[in-house]
């Protein structure tokens, strides 16, 4: 039994929220999206306290969102969204993980915290 299963649902790329983009993801997303940089930038981000965010459209969903394909930069999407629901503070603490099953209903229900710790890209254990 999997403690994670993506429902493709998207409800985790929907309203504005924390999709920020380090430098070479945001290159990464311009080269494959065949955008020059700077028609990227304008394009698709906003820059909220200093840093690189992915904007949202008029549907409010995440600007690379689309109804029915789902993520249309999977292959290049950034580390938080690679990363989601496997955040720290969701494999840190078993109340964190419980609002996140809220956010997100490919958390299994009838899974334990610690099998979700388990399942983590890194097993639960801290990066050095
Ligand atoms: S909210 Fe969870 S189940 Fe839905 S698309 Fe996002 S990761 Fe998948
Ligand atoms: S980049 Fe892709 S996975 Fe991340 S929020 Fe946007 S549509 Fe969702």
């Amino acid at each position: 039994m999997k403690a994670f299963d993506c429902k493709m649902c998207g409800e985790c790329c929907y309203g504005v929220g924390g999709i920020f983009m380090e430098e070479d993801e945001q290159k990464r997303i311009a080269k494959y999206l065949k955008l020059k940089f700077k028609d990227f930038l304008a394009g698709y981000t906003e820059v909220r306290n200093g840093r690189i965010y992915a904007n949202v459209g008029r549907d409010n969903f995440c600007i690379f969102f689309k109804d029915k394909k789902g993520c249309t930069i999977h292959p290049v999407k950034p580390a938080r969204c690679e990363l989601w629901p496997f955040f720290p503070a969701n494999v840190a603490d078993p109340e964190t993980w419980d609002a996140a099953k809220l956010a997100c209903r490919g958390i299994n229900r009838d899974c334990s915290f610690e099998d979700f710790v388990k399942e983590s890209p890194n097993g639960g254990t801290p990066k050095k």
